[in-house]
């Protein structure tokens, strides 16, 4: 029987849709096709035909820079993943965004455990250990600006603050917490990238803003 990732995969793959820049659509060979949503009318694609392909079309922007979030909005463009099955399409989008199948499939089963960024600041140790002396109004400016879907992160944030369940960031739109939503702002049937905890960039960038302050 298939589970929730599989049925979510299938139901985007015949509806046109996406998770994250990803289109993924079944071709009429049943087979299957994953390209970059921008990339829908291109016809001068490179074909790929192995999903671990994804890992070299992933790594690098449209201008060669190195990607260290994946899933930041700059997937580069002009290619064609060809893929067989649903368990190849499964391994190519675990390579274009890793892990972000498996939290998907755990919030799908209500299974899904959240950690709000004070705990995760809170466990830092070494040179990390600082980030936790962030201010609330440092985190609403940092997440605001570090995690916006537009130029940030494509995930959905479901963590909290605090254990008092404040919101991360009061200038995110309301649709950043809304897994139903298309953070590409393009309304298609998609399957969420579920942020569950905060990241090590977002992280790292908590401790430059503790160092910023105190070194200014
Ligand atoms: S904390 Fe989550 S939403 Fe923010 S940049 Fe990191 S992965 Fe993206």
């Amino acid at each position: 029987m298939p589970d929730a990732i599989e049925t979510g995969l299938a139901s985007a793959a015949k509806g046109g849709g996406a998770i994250g820049q990803v289109r993924i659509r079944q071709t009429s060979d049943g087979q299957f096709a994953l390209s970059h949503c921008e990339d829908e009318l291109t016809t001068e694609l490179r074909i790929f035909a192995r999903p671990e392909d994804a890992i070299e079309i992933a790594r690098y922007d449209d201008a060669g820079n190195y990607r260290p979030l994946k899933t930041a909005p700059n997937l580069r463009r002009g290619w064609r993943l060809n893929v067989t099955n649903m368990s190849g399409v499964r391994d190519a989008m675990d390579y274009f965004y890793p892990g972000r199948l498996a939290a998907f499939g755990a919030w799908k089963q209500n299974q899904l455990i959240t950690t709000t960024l004070r705990e995760t600041l809170n466990r830092q140790s070494g040179m990390y250990r600082v980030a936790a002396k962030i201010s609330d109004e440092q985190i609403d400016d940092l997440v605001g600006s570090f995690c916006k879907s537009n130029g940030g992160c494509l995930r959905t944030i479901l963590w909290k603050r605090d254990s008092n369940g404040a919101a991360p960031s009061t200038k995110l739109l309301a649709e950043k917490y809304d897994p139903s939503f298309d953070q590409t702002g393009r309304d298609r049937p998609i399957i969420p990238l579920i942020c569950q905890e905060a990241c090590g960039l977002l992280v790292n960038e908590c401790r430059k803003a503790v160092k910023a302050e105190s070194d200014g």
